[in-house]
């Protein structure tokens, strides 16, 4: 069963509970599970209820839900009435909702009562599918309710998420219903995601990887999603014997190492797991791989294009590499003059894809991004190595130029990141009287190990020319990190920008 690219995921949802309307689509943490013909139905439901709202068409519809059968419902009721999905990360505070409500001006909020905040002239409505006669969203909507006019079409536009802002100020990047299917279909036949697969759902639900990836693409071919609605390692764990597919980032890997109960046996069922959204390091794939017997699969995308590239899941997997672009996607390496460099050598990532946004939210001066040839820059460094797999080696905005010399912050951290007793390094650049830029290197340490600053110096020195040398170690006890577990490297580069002073 593959997502039909000529249609939206509605209605690949919609043949799914026609074909197989008894088939579990989503199975609760406590075990209720709710079928394909239950998920159709409250969609169209929320479709009819949100029509009665005032909204149409193009409109954005802000969904601040937990993770939630509601949440998912919604999905795909404001798909089938055309409007754009704009998810909320649920721990934002009034002031963040109100800076995306201002940019991306939605008709209206479905949101959770307890999680209500009132922003200014958006106005809220409660969702809970559960209660029939509750003064919410579906107020007066029968059950069988449907809207009476024609889902959209796969260029229409199906969501917008905000970028994670970890170089610069999140921008919208909407999606139309043609960049999900052409992406998740690929992925899905990459990974061949079926009917039979149970994707365990561990990340939040508002950003591309939880929403899009773990959860859309799923039910997509239909299969089911188990949701564990609230991250513990200890739920996580509980679960992981009944799925055959989990999709993690890398600090979520590293807290299911810290539990022995995460080994082969717990994992005994799963056929791929994923990881993504930030670099896994050498060290934590080969520790997953030695307690669990796990091949972590990585792959790499962006909030504009959705997924890029990933490693084969027959073939070889390389450790370190994001791995190969889909079947319909080009990646190609430029230097900063657009010029394509010798493989090998490191440039900027472009990409041409049918997934990737048009342009971004209400900024048409934005368009740096695109060039004249169709394809799109990514804001990545990276390399391609002889087979076609790419390594990624840093953001381009995050480039160090230290004494005219290039230092790509990815490979000092690989090095940082290898001592014993080294957690985590993050590398960046903080302004200097000399060198124009000097390297830093902010880590974390593995608990209970003692290392200082000197020894990282020193041990690092065979491995890095002087001039990629960190000019500044910094020990903290944690990263500033978003809800993905990306490092926050710009609140590290504000933190230190007068270390060199
Ligand atoms: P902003 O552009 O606002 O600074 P952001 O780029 O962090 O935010 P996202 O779209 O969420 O926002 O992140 C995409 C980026 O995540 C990619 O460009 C890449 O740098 C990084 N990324 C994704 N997957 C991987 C991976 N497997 N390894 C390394 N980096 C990854």
């Amino acid at each position: 069963i593959m997502i039909d690219t000529s249609g939206t995921l509605y209605d690949s949802l919609a043949r799914h509970a026609e074909n197989q309307p008894s088939a579990p689509a989503i199975v609760l943490f406590d075990g209720t599970t709710y079928d394909f013909a239950y998920l159709k139905r409250q969609a169209d439901r929320i479709a009819a209820a949100l029509r009665s709202k005032g909204v149409q068409p193009g409109d954005r519809v802000a969904v601040k839900l937990e993770k939630s059968i509601e949440a998912l419902a919604a999905l795909f009721g404001v798909f089938r009435a055309g409007a754009i999905f704009l998810p909320i990360n649920t721990q934002y505070s009034r002031r963040e909702v109100t800076d995306i409500a201002e940019d991306a001006e939605p008709r209206l909020m479905i949101g959770s009562q307890e999680g209500a905040a009132d922003v200014d002239g958006l106005p809220f409505v409660s969702l809970d599918l559960g209660s029939p006669d509750g003064e919410d969203l579906l107020e007066a909507t029968p059950l069988d309710a449907t809207p009476d006019d024609q889902p959209p079409g796969p260029s229409d536009l199906a969501a917008m998420l905000y970028t994670s802002g970890t170089t610069g100020r999140p921008k919208g990047a909407p999606l139309s219903h043609g960049n999900l299917t052409a992406n998740l279909s690929a992925l899905a036949q990459f990974w061949k995601i079926g009917a039979n697969d149970r994707v365990l759902h561990i990340l939040p639900m508002f950003h591309a990887h939880g929403l899009f990836l773990a959860a859309a693409m799923p039910l997509g071919v239909g299969g089911s999603l188990i949701l564990v609605e609230k991250f513990t390692t200890e739920a996580t764990l509980a679960k992981i014997p009944e799925a055959t597919v989990l999709m993690a980032v890398p600090a979520i890997y590293s807290r299911l190492l810290a539990d022995p109960a995460f080994n082969a046996e717990t994992c005994r069922n799963l056929r791929l797991a994923t990881s993504g959204s930030a670099p896994l390091s050498p060290e934590l794939f080969d520790a997953i791989a030695q307690r669990s017997g796990l091949n972590i699969v990585e792959r790499y995308g962006s909030t504009e294009t959705c997924i890029i590239t990933s490693n084969p899941l027959e073939g070889q997997r390389k450790v370190g590499s994001v791995g190969v672009p889909l079947p319909n996607i080009d990646v190609r390496i430029v230097d900063r003059n657009g010029r394509p460099v010798e493989q090998g050598e490191v440039g900027r990532v472009q990409i041409n894809s049918p997934a990737t946004i048009s342009g971004y939210w209400q900024r048409p001066d934005l368009t740096d991004e695109w060039t004249s040839d169709g394809y799109f820059d990514v804001g990545d460094l990276g390399k391609l190595d002889e087979d076609g797999y790419l390594y990624l080696v840093g953001r381009s905005k995050e480039l160090i130029i230290s004494g005219g010399y290039n230092v790509y912050p990815r490979e000092v951290e690989i090095v940082v990141a290898n001592l014993d007793g080294v957690r985590e390094a993050a590398v960046f650049g903080a302004p200097h009287p000399d060198f124009g830029e000097g390297v830093v290197c902010a880590v974390t340490l593995s608990s209970g190990e003692a290392v200082d600053e000197n020894e990282i110096a020193a041990a690092i020195k065979p491995d890095l020319a002087a001039y990629k040398r960190p000019k500044k170690i910094v020990i903290l006890d944690e990263f500033p990190r978003n809800a993905m577990g990306k490092i926050l490297k710009n609140d590290l580069k504000d933190r230190y920008a007068s270390i060199f002073n």
